[in-house]
């Protein structure tokens, strides 16, 4: 089991929950440091369609980035909402390679 991100993390990507995972194992298209460069230029519209994904691999289900999520896009797997369940393979998929 592990947590997945869903759909309200689409273009919000404030990265709070990467500050407290314990295993680094939330990552998305571009490294936090230059997503949080990109919110200090007020350039926000390049990150309209990304979002972080959960490594399932790695992810030790502890559960702390699930309250520091201001959109509340962290579930775990077994809770994530039906309209978002595509987002548990999504997750996955981008780790793969
Ligand atoms: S549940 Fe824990 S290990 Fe898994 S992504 Fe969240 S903070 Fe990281
Ligand atoms: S999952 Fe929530 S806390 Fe993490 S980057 Fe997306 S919106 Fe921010």
């Amino acid at each position: 089991m592990a947590f997945v991100i869903t759909q309200p993390c689409l273009g919000c990507l404030d990265a709070s929950c990467v500050e407290v995972c314990p295993v680094d194992c939330i990552h998305g298209l571009l490294p936090v440091d230059e997503i949080r460069q990109i919110q200090l230029d007020g350039d926000e519209a390049r990150l309209a369609n990304m979002q972080l994904f959960i490594d399932p691999q790695i992810c030790i289900d502890c559960g702390a980035c699930e309250p520091e999520c201001p959109v509340e896009a962290i579930f775990e797997e077994f809770d994530v909402p039906e309209e978002w369940e595509e987002y548990i393979e999504l997750n996955a998929k981008f780790f793969e390679s």
